[in-house]
């Protein structure tokens, strides 16, 4: 409200200061051609520049909101006041003194000026400028490189050379270098974003008036043409006016205003600009050649060099930037399913390389279509600005979030456990549930997702594996009543196919006997012995010799057969690894029960088999895994096949041991009982063996190799 006032009393002033600022202009010319006493002059004169200091100060007080958008123009009001006190120092001295000597402390005091005008325009440049703003910053560079090269060559240089003092050399080489500075900081204000109302223009006039006065000052004070009262004063003055206007101007808050992000374009104007500055090294060395006076060329030469470094480095960000578009959704500013892509095949070599793992989630927003229907498709489009903001809100940084499509999200996690797939949904699924979204004012709406997730290698190995088991995953969690999370299922790995022309097996025999070909198959990674096959004969011996019935010996018998068949979804060369196993690859080992009971629990009436498959690496202390069961909660039939299974490996060659003989086995298992193994079931496997009734792993035979194409 108060702004809105002050805005109003200040409406008109601009005009009115401006008005009467030119017609004190005037008097001053009119003085000067009438010899009017020195001092009217000298009045006449600094009475405009001191009215610019006064007028921002007071634009800043009644014209500004009160804060930080004050600060530029109170430091630009500061310089303004220094540079009228050089004022009344020169043309007193000047005019009424009669006192010329150069440098004087009018000098000291107009040069420290620029400090102060470069730091309000900073100021204002910070304020006006999101981000970086790279480009601007180039241009700004590219043009000021050249500049600096002609007033080097044509201004600083001249003021150096002739027979004056040392500190006249130094004053008059100063002037320009402050030129310099102010251009280049004014050239980023000027070609940088942000919006260019009244006060703006007015502030742009002020700055080219003093930089092209001050140019024209030096190059008259070297040829010794300068007098006070000549038509440079006119444009220092007219300067001088233009920032007092400025600041009373009712636009002169909008300037310190942040730039909208898209506003650094490429004009033509720019580009013309930029390529005048780029040629302006060689234009140089044309027209020296021309004229026959080479000169400075070391300086042309370093100016070339600079202008070609500054323009490479503006085309780098140009292509960064059309890449970055290129990759970017935008409408949610994610990565696109492009990126996605590329990146997915990447991190999953990384992975392979590193033995690490990767997590894909598919998020779909749930009956959205509904929402688009409901409220219109802008009101649909906020919600899925919302929903990326949210995921993207609570992903770490190396995760990857990208749009999959309209209203899917995919995110991909590096180094994930298993456990992690399902956390990781079910946190982005509270995120989106958390809270409603606001889809048109006032309308809140709740919204819910289905995330679908998988891992390599658990679910897949390969992109597109992976990506079918998470939508197949998703495709559950939608049929399941949708707002869930679903981690895909365990499928048998791609390259595990039948022979071809066999028809898919769907009897429980035909089933079944798949299995045991695939429990073949796998043991013949690990040695050229059988070990499935041995595990459930033992097995079935030890069940019966315990007194156990029919239907157990029979289940443990096929349990014993198929414990290993899980192994198939785990990386053969794994298997094969003759050193220690990394963290991650013992992770990925111990999940070969889960498979296992997975693969069999397919098969109808298994239910029984399939949980001593899961139970096989369990121990009586309760050290086992997956489920970490002890004693009693351990099925029998686990318990037996963990002995088995323990003797058969002990007694084959393995790639990361050689078979221990038979004495030393026994030992081994003595010393697991009741820690590792069930004591009762120990006991009557010793006995058996003892007995010698169980007799020596036999070769495989060559049905291995079958069923896995290469
Ligand atoms: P479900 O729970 O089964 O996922 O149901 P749904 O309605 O979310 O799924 P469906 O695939 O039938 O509909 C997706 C809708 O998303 C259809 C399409 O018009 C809309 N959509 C896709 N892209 C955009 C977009 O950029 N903006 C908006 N507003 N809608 C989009
Ligand atoms: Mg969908
Ligand atoms: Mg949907």
């Amino acid at each position: 409200m108060g702004t809105r006032q002050a805005h109003r009393a200040t409406g008109g002033w601009w005009l009115a200061y401006l008005t009467a600022g030119v017609l004190v202009i005037v008097a001053y010319y009119v003085s000067v051609e009438v010899r009017a006493l020195p001092v009217v002059r000298v009045v006449l004169y600094c009475a405009v520049s001191a009215s610019a200091a006064l007028a921002v100060l007071v634009g800043c007080l009644y014209n500004l909101p009160p804060g930080r958008a004050r600060l530029p123009w109170l430091v630009l009001g500061c310089s303004q006041v220094v540079y009228a006190v050089a004022d009344v120092f020169f043309y007193v001295s000047h005019n009424i003194l009669d006192d010329n000597e150069f440098p004087a402390p009018a000098d000291s005091l107009y040069l420290a000026h620029y400090p102060l005008v470069v730091v309000g325009l900073l100021l204002l440049i910070r304020r006006r400028t999101p981000g970086h703003d790279r480009a601007g910053l180039l241009d700004a560079a590219t043009v000021a490189v050249a500049a600096t090269m002609l007033s080097w060559l044509y201004l600083i240089e001249p003021s150096a050379q002739g027979s004056s003092s040392a500190l006249v050399k130094i004053f008059s080489g100063l002037y320009p270098v402050m030129d310099l500075l102010m251009f280049a900081v004014a050239l980023r204000l000027l070609l940088g974003p942000g919006r260019r109302p009244g006060s703006f223009v007015l502030l742009s006039v002020n700055l080219l008036a003093i930089l092209t006065a001050d140019t024209v000052y030096v190059i008259q004070q070297l040829d010794g043409t300068y007098q006070t009262g000549n038509a440079l004063d006119a444009i220092w003055l007219c300067g001088n006016l233009a920032l007092g206007a400025a600041a009373l101007h009712p636009t002169a808050g909008k300037v310190a205003e942040r730039a909208s992000e898209d506003d650094a374009r490429l004009t033509p104007f720019r580009l013309f600009l930029l390529a005048a500055a780029a040629l302006i090294a060689p234009a140089t060395l044309f027209v020296q050649h021309a004229l026959g006076s080479l000169r400075d060329i070391p300086v042309i030469a370093a100016a070339c060099a600079i202008l070609f470094i500054l323009t490479i480095g503006r085309l780098a960000g140009l292509v960064a930037d059309q890449r970055l578009l290129a990759i970017t959704d935008v409408l949610t500013g994610l990565r696109t399913r492009r990126f996605f892509s590329t990146q997915l095949p990447m991190e999953i070599a990384r992975a392979r390389r590193a033995g690490t793992n990767v997590a894909v989630l598919i998020v779909d927003v749930d009956h959205f279509k509904s929402v688009n229907d409901r409220y219109g498709h802008p009101a649909g489009d906020r919600v899925l600005v919302e929903v990326a903001r949210r995921l993207r809100d609570s992903v770490r940084h190396a995760d990857f979030l990208a749009r999959y499509g309209g209203e899917e999200f995919a995110l991909v996690v590096p180094d994930a456990s298993p456990q992690e797939l399902a956390s990781i949904g079910e946190r982005l699924r509270t995120e989106i549930a958390s809270s409603p979204f606001l889809v048109s004012p006032e309308v809140w709406i709740a919204v819910t997702v289905s995330v679908g997730t998988a891992g390599y290698p658990w679910h897949g190995s390969t992109p597109s594996e992976l990506i079918t088991a998470a939508d197949r995953a998703l495709y559950a969690a939608k049929s399941q009543g949708r707002d869930r999370v679903v981690v895909g299922d365990v499928s048998l790995p791609a390259k595990l196919v039948l022979p071809a022309g066999r028809p898919v097996p769907e009897p429980t025999s035909e089933l079944l006997a798949y299995l045991q070909r695939v429990a073949d198959e796998v043991d013949g990674w690990l040695s050229g012995s059988e070990h499935g096959r041995a595990v459930g004969r033992w097995s079935a011996l030890v069940a019966a010799t315990l007194g156990e019935d029919e239907a157990l010996v029979r289940r443990v018998e096929l349990a014993g057969r198929l414990h290993d068949v899980g192994k198939v979804c785990i990386p053969e060369d794994i298997w094969r690894k003759p050193g220690a196993l990394s963290k991650h690859e013992r992770q990925l080992v111990e999940q070969h029960p889960d498979y296992g009971f997975q693969m069999v629990r397919v098969v109808p009436g298994l239910a029984d088999v399939a949980d001593a498959v899961r139970q096989h690496h369990e121990r009586v202390d309760g050290q086992g895994y997956p489920l970490g069961l002890a004693g009693q909660e351990i099925s029998l039939e686990a318990r037996i096949i963990a002995v088995c299974d323990s003797w058969a490996a002990m007694r084959a060659d393995r790639p990361y041991h050689a078979a221990k003989p038979a004495e030393e086995a026994c030992e081994e298992l003595l010393r697991g009982k009741g820690g590792q193994f069930d004591s009762a079931v120990v006991d009557v496997f010793l006995e058996l063996h003892r007995q010698d009734r169980l007799g020596e792993l036999r070769k495989l035979g060559q049905q291995a190799g079958a069923l896995l194409t290469p």
